[in-house]
């Protein structure tokens, strides 16, 4: 799994400054967009990667659900019925100016939904196509976005993934099944590593690091009780994912 920094939905709230209630937000806080998307099978709409180019493919959002109406049976509206631009609509003509060259593409935060409560920073994005397709009789908007140049934001949301990177602690939780490699206690678990810190995280992949218990542990660890509580939500998901 190709993700970059994992995170919660409160950390998403902290670091974007404001509570985002729906998945398409255009300029509701910063100078960028920001939208939230999941292509896990329940997931509400149809939204995919493009594994070649690293295109997201996502899908626009259909109309609030309200006595009488079913959302999925009708068009994905572009304006409301006073007028005004949907988010749809919003982002639909900034990427209509942007191919007419009228602007620049605009900058999107995308969020990927990973399982309840855990959710991925993919990085900043830009916005540069949009289509109106037709699904199962009805119209739908399809929003392409590419990765943005624009540097990674570097802060930290978890001071824990410092020394061990995320995908490493899941690797490994996954390989050790969760339990001490030398007497199999699940109880007051470490995260071993033999790599010192100061030689940095990125020297540190799944084969030096191995989960120890407290009796077992070395003096180099990094305690897992110290996760957030999601981290066993998302490296149980993955296990039950993959076996
Ligand atoms: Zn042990």
């Amino acid at each position: 799994m190709a993700y970059k920094s994992i995170i919660s939905y409160s950390d998403i709230v902290r670091r974007e400054d404001i509570m985002l209630q729906r998945g398409m937000n255009f300029r509701i806080q910063h100078r960028y967009s920001i939208i939230l998307m999941s292509v896990r099978k329940e997931a509400p709409y149809k939204d995919r990667w493009h594994p070649d180019t690293g295109i997201l493919e996502y899908e626009g959002h259909d109309e609030p659900k309200r006595t009488g109406i079913k959302p999925k049976k009708k068009d994905q509206p572009l304006k409301t019925a006073s007028g005004r631009l949907t988010e749809n609509g919003k982002f639909f003509e900034a990427a209509a100016d942007y191919k007419t060259k009228k602007r620049k593409p605009e900058l999107v935060q995308v969020y990927e939904k990973i399982s309840v409560g855990v959710w991925c920073d993919r990085g900043k994005y830009e916005l540069i196509d949009a289509k109106i397709v037709s699904d199962g009789g009805r119209k739908v908007c399809r929003f392409f976005l590419r990765p943005s140049k624009a540097p990674f934001r570097s802060e930290p949301f978890l001071k824990v993934t410092r020394a061990i990177p995320t995908p490493v602690k899941v690797e490994v939780w996954k390989r050790d099944q969760g339990k001490c490699v030398i007497c199999g206690s699940k109880d007051n678990l470490h995260f071993d590593h033999d790599v010192p810190y100061s030689k940095g995280g990125s020297s540190i992949t799944a084969k030096n690091v191995r989960i120890l218990c407290a009796r077992h542990n070395l003096s180099k660890s990094d305690k897992i009780m110290s996760f957030a509580p999601w981290f066993a939500t998302l490296a149980s998901a993955i296990i039950s994912k993959t076996g």
